[in-house]
């Protein structure tokens, strides 16, 4: 039995055990043995039923896995796997992902989303290829201190390449454990997430750090999913604390709401036979060093009944023969984009238009060789681009 706690045996952001129980911030109690239980189930169950292979796993190269971790956050593993492979191929070690150029890196991204990922992956190369010979860090906190990299890149990182007993914690084992251990306490609060990681180091064992984060993980994509897990064949069912009081569906408890930003963009796609006009994203913002069409962005999607004024003033198009796309739409995690195309022919006489320094005259058929958003990229991919 598992005796409550009181003020004075809970110690800030620190497990205390009981013989029975351990005692983590505003938990219930939590029984020693469902612990063990769990630990030497998730590690069974890894050794003998996970089925889930991929490129990266089983190998201690840290650039690799660092390769890895960054294309993966906020990105499911299907999505993430042409990609690791396509990065593992041009760039097969980290000299050659730091001598390659931004737009190499922009380009081979392109579709992934979460851009600042590529931007900090480029120049985390480049500082581990120039400032620390090629050596990859091998600690914890030198890890964690590179660029892109998070508790829970550098708890895997830690963890797969050197074995270090760094627990990860991600959306997977918030679900994992919340469920298993019946926490009702909602994961999107600071001062329960800290309880959380406490939980997640104290399960750790310390000698099999990498195997355990490993199983932890695939547990959570494979079986405890976010909808419909796998109760029926769970090797932990018999002590999940979520299946035995049926609040499977309702665990874990997220108390925010994302707030969604709406923004208004209107392209210009400026054209002649042949070429059209880009600009690179300079910006801190959203897509920040990925190339777009000329852009004004707008309050509101009234806006977009009347844009022809706005191009006039702005760049002096001729808007005669404007033709206006339908709207497309890009969710973002923050933001949603509606965008329309608005497509200008340009006569000879470019001297009748303002064109700012920042845009780039291309040619149709090399557009693919610009890393675009994916938005641009499906507007310019239902047009013909193929004249020379
Ligand atoms: S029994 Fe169901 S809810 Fe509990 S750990 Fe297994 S899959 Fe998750």
């Amino acid at each position: 039995m598992c005796f409550l706690p009181t003020a004075k045996t809970i110690l800030k952001e620190q497990a205390v055990a009981d013989k029975q129980c351990w005692h983590i911030g505003n938990f219930a109690p939590i029984s020693v043995e469902q612990a063990n239980f769990f630990t030497e189930k998730l590690l069974y169950w890894n050794e003998h039923q996970n089925k889930r292979e991929m490129p990266w796993k089983g190998i201690s190269d840290p650039y690799k896995i660092w390769l890895s971790e960054i294309i993966l956050q906020q990105t499911r593993v299907a999505q993430g796997l042409p990609y690791y492979q396509k990065f593992a191929t041009a760039f097969p070690d980290i000299h050659a992902l730091a001598n390659a150029s931004q737009d190499e890196v922009m380009t081979l991204w392109q579709g992934l989303g979460y851009y600042s990922r590529a931007r900090n992956l480029h120049a985390t190369a480049q500082y581990i290829s120039r400032e620390l010979g090629g050596v990859f860090p091998n600690t914890y906190v030198q890890i964690r201190q590179l660029t892109g990299v998070g508790d829970y890149t550098a708890a895997a990182i830690a963890s797969f390449a050197y074995n270090l007993p760094h627990a990860v914690l991600d959306g997977n084992v918030f679900r994992v454990l919340a469920r298993y251990f019946g926490i009702e306490q909602a994961t999107d609060e600071t001062a329960t997430r800290k309880h959380f990681a406490t939980l997640a180091q104290q399960l750790l064992p310390p000698t099999k750090a990498g195997k355990y984060n490993q199983a932890i993980m695939d547990f959570g994509a494979e079986v405890c999913t976010p909808a419909l897990p796998d109760c029926a064949n769970c090797v932990l069912q018999t002590q999940c604390t979520a299946f035995a009081a049926q609040k499977v569906n309702e665990l874990p408890i997220k108390s925010k709401k994302i707030k969604i930003k709406h923004r208004y963009f209107v392209f210009l796609y400026l054209h002649n036979e042949a070429q059209f006009f880009i600009e690179k994203r300079t910006e801190a913002d959203i897509w920040q060093n990925l190339y777009q069409l000329p852009l004004i962005e707008v309050k509101n999607a009234k806006m977009f009944e009347n844009i022809n004024p706005l191009l006039q003033q702005n760049w002096g198009v001729e808007t005669t023969n404007l033709q206006l796309s339908k709207v497309f739409v890009q969710q973002l995690t923050h933001q949603k984009i509606h965008a329309v195309f608005a497509e200008a022919f340009m006569k000879k006489e470019l001297n009748t238009l303002t064109i700012p320094a920042t845009w780039l005259l291309i040619f149709k058929k090399n557009y693919i060789n610009f890393a675009f958003p994916k938005l641009i990229n499906l507007f310019l991919s239902n047009i013909a681009l193929t004249s020379t």
